[in-house]
């Protein structure tokens, strides 16, 4: 096992790393800008190092500084978190060749499943079912387009290669906006992800969104951790995740789960990962895979009782996977609100000083936040500063707990989302189990409407 592991990250999942190798006796390493030096994750590290000034691109996406960090402090591997440089392929592979174990899939993994079209064909030979669509990128003859999409029926989405974060699609509901659309989206391809590479998919017109965790060794062995429902999204962000899914059929998840665990033996994938599906009508399409820990992991150790980041240091290290398939549980629910320091009407951010600071707590209540009354919120990152996620024996447990925990959180000095998550918890329709990805928007829509 590591001695010391070197932290390429910042906020919440910083400090979930940290105790993570903390209770496995590892010595950890932060590394910082300018902007979060007086953390208190970072004091708690066993050592830290400023890696440059608050842009990103010149600390936590400085990858020449983070090397020479772990050079300096002895770090034998580093974890790369969510976000960041977690999905960049040409960082494994620095950290790789200048010695240090990327805690994360083998280069070529990234790679392969970084690229949408490349991604979404591996999917297919190791027998995942995919949103139908273009049999890979999107030709240049418009006439072809223009066949392809007949086949597949409008409405169709448009979507970029090497897109991501929720940018880089569009959907096309006539044959007319067919080709401009498809050019427009290749522009942006090309100067946003600098891949012009586009495909073509089948708009779903009501789907949930259900993804599989995944957990891989380097000795083929894989299992699937159970399903997340995440389709209480905003602008394609994530704001309440929950496991199980409520309301699909046991025997389903089951299927796909090892058709996922199957395809990372195929792919000879190792770490932690994500493989994400919209769900229509009883049937679940592939859309991508992610292959990092993500933000929503919680929820999924809740009703497993397994510790995913430590899973992810054990493979890592070259160890076996000491999980077997028939022997994971999963008891009970779990829901996580993911607290932004935003305005909860308006959304638009709201950075500063935190004045007062009450985390709740009690029975099946746990809080991930590197947060706490004094703590600055710098302008300079993602806007979200903790999650909040309850276990219960039930669902409706679950989310009572949730409502009691939200009802005693204070967070004064700056803005948060925690009413809009007050309003979400005593919503009828999301009691009920099963809304769509639309559902939020449609609802925080007609929110607006009432106001005015
Ligand atoms: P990103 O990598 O940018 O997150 P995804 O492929 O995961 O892109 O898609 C993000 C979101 O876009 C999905 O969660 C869903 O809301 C919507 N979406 C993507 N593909 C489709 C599709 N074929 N039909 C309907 N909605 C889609």
């Amino acid at each position: 096992m590591f001695g010391k592991i070197l932290i390429a990250n910042r906020g919440e999942i910083a400090l979930r790393i940290q105790r993570a190798c903390r209770e496995m006796g590892i010595r950890t390493v932060v590394v910082h800008s300018t902007a979060d030096t007086d953390a208190k994750y970072v004091k708690l590290a066993d050592e830290s190092v400023c890696i440059g000034p608050p842009p990103s691109k010149d600390s936590y996406l400085n990858v020449p500084a983070i090397i020479s960090a772990a050079e300096v402090t002895d770090a034998e591997a580093i974890h790369p978190g969510y976000g960041f440089l977690s999905e960049n392929a040409d960082f494994a592979e620095r950290v790789e060749k200048s010695g240090f174990v990327f805690i994360g899939p083998r280069p070529e993994s990234i790679r392969l499943m970084g690229d949408k079209v490349s991604a979404k064909q591996a999917m297919i030979a190791a027998g995942v079912p995919c949103v139908p669509g273009s049999e890979g990128a999107l030709p240049e003859d418009p006439r072809e387009i223009v066949k392809t999409a007949r086949a597949v029926g409008y409405p169709v989405i448009i979507k970029a290669a090497g897109g991501g974060g929720g940018r880089g699609m569009r959907v096309v509901h006539t044959e007319a906006a067919l080709v401009n659309a498809v050019n427009m989206t290749r522009q942006e391809a090309q100067s946003a992800f600098s891949n012009p590479a586009v495909y073509m998919e089948k708009f779903l017109e009501n789907p949930r969104h259900i993804e599989i965790q995944v957990l891989a060794d380097q000795h083929r062995n894989a299992v699937w951790l159970g399903e997340r429902d995440c389709s209480m999204q905003r602008r394609h962000q994530k704001i309440i995740e929950e496991a199980p899914a409520p309301g699909i059929p046991r025997k389903l998840i089951e299927k796909i789960g090892d058709r996922c665990a199957d395809a990372c033996r195929r792919i000879s994938y190792r770490g932690a990962g994500t493989f994400e599906f919209l769900y229509e009508n009883g049937e679940f399409f592939f859309i991508e895979m992610n292959t990092r820990v993500q933000v929503e992991h919680p929820v999924t150790e809740m009703v497993t009782g397994i510790d995913i980041v430590q899973q992810q240091i054990h493979v890592a290290a070259g160890e076996k996977l000491t999980l077997r398939q028939r022997d994971i549980p999963t008891r009970g629910a779990a829901v996580e609100c993911r607290i932004n320091a935003e305005d909860p009407y308006k959304f638009t951010p709201s950075p500063g000083r935190i004045t007062a600071w009450h985390a709740p707590g009690g029975p099946g209540v746990r809080v991930d936040s590197h947060a706490y009354a004094g703590y600055f919120v710098p302008p300079n990152y993602d806007s979200m500063i903790g999650k909040v996620i309850c276990y219960g024996d039930t669902r409706e447990q679950a989310m009572a707990r949730m409502r009691i925990a939200l009802s005693e959180m204070v967070v004064e000095g700056i803005l948060t989302n925690i009413p809009l998550h007050r309003e979400l918890m005593l919503d009828e329709k999301f009691m009920l189990g099963g809304t769509s990805i639309h559902y939020l928007e449609k609802r925080l829509a007609a929110r607006q409407m009432n106001q005015v």
